[in-house]
């Protein structure tokens, strides 16, 4: 079975887009705000925007299910205030909870946050009760900058953070640490922000002790990791000044990566470097990159592609990769799939 652990609802009906126009021109205008009842998208168009998109590039690529949370650059926690995030994030997390219900064998929900800058995240933890309980989401995208590249929050190794992982280890649940929108001008969203998050992120976990107070918490460090297993060097030498334990037991019983590397030189490094078992498949189709490579004529995010090519990993490596790591980071995925006879 293959499992790609890291899908956006990236091709949601314009509908959607139209209510969030609305949304955001109503910001400072209390009472023109659009209600959440005035969008209107029904299950044939939800199925129109993924049958020729989604579903028939999983079904060319021989995918069996998407890990599939709302559109990413489009959480953008930093546009209005907390109400704003609040509402703008239960309607898209009920879209993905809708085509979820139509797609039970293709799509399993994980959850966005109503993050805000400057507020507690605590403040996120009904609407992820409601996606676990009432939609059955296996994860969430935590954004390590609500701000939009400004990075205003503390490190997520501060205490500022703790009560939502408080939840997502009662939950049992993992976290992709996954920034949003760029709305600071020396960052490209996917080019840059996205990677320097994904950065970022390992250092922080680096430097400090998350995992000692949170021994069961989990992150999926998407995009391969950022610069991560390209400097493997670095970091291990950095924790080895910093008089950490080496990265296999400081961090990585507790940190994964996807492999959303768009080349076979980088996919082949990721998993040269990163131990097998760290590794979780994806693709983040349909995302930044959805060209044809000219080198090799296929699309740059058909990463099965690249994994099948990889040396030296072995059936074995593959399997856990494609589906046994994903069943063991994302437990409520393994548990629904075991429901269902997979
Ligand atoms: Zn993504």
């Amino acid at each position: 079975m293959i499992i790609d652990c890291h899908g956006h609802y990236t091709t949601a009906p314009r509908a959607l887009h139209d209510w969030r126009a609305r949304q955001v021109a109503a910001i400072g205008q209390p009472g023109q705000a659009p209600s959440p009842a005035a969008l209107r998208i029904s299950d044939d168009e939800i199925r129109e925007s993924l049958e020729d998109n989604q579903l028939r590039v999983m079904r060319e690529r021989g995918h069996d299910l998407t890990v599939f949370s709302p559109q990413a650059s489009f959480m953008a926690h930093h546009i209005g205030d907390f109400q704003v995030s609040a509402t703008w994030a239960a309607l898209c997390n009920e879209l993905v909870h809708r085509v979820s219900r139509l797609y039970p064998r293709q799509f399993i929900p994980a959850a966005m946050l109503p993050q805000s800058p400057g507020v507690d995240p605590a403040t996120c933890i009904p609407e992820l009760e409601r996606c676990v309980r009432e939609y059955g989401a296996v994860a969430v995208n935590l954004n390590p900058d609500p701000s939009g590249g400004h990075w205003t929050s503390p490190p997520l190794t501060d205490r500022h953070w703790y009560p939502l992982y408080e939840k997502l280890v009662e939950f049992d649940i993992p976290a992709m640490i996954h920034v949003s929108t760029s709305c600071n001008a020396c960052f490209h969203t996917t080019g840059a922000h996205y990677l320097n998050a994904d950065t970022t992120a390992f250092m922080q976990c680096l430097s400090a002790d998350l995992f000692h107070d949170f021994p069961s918490l989990r992150f999926v460090i998407p995009h391969g990791g950022g610069a991560v297993p390209y400097h493997w060097g670095r970091f291990r030498g950095l924790a080895q000044e910093l008089r950490k334990p080496p990265l296999e037991e400081h961090l990585l019983r507790n940190v994964f990566f996807d492999t959303c590397v768009y080349h076979q030189p980088g996919i082949d490094l990721l998993t040269r470097v990163i131990p097998v078992g760290n590794i979780l498949f994806a693709s983040e189709m349909f995302g930044a990159v959805r060209g044809i490579d000219p080198y090799t004529s296929h699309p740059f995010d058909d990463t099965r592609r690249y994994l099948e090519a990889a040396s030296p990993l072995s059936a074995a490596d593959r399997q856990q990769i494609f589906e046994g790591n994903a069943r063991r980071v994302y437990p409520r995925l393994d548990a629904m799939l075991r429901a269902q006879g997979r």
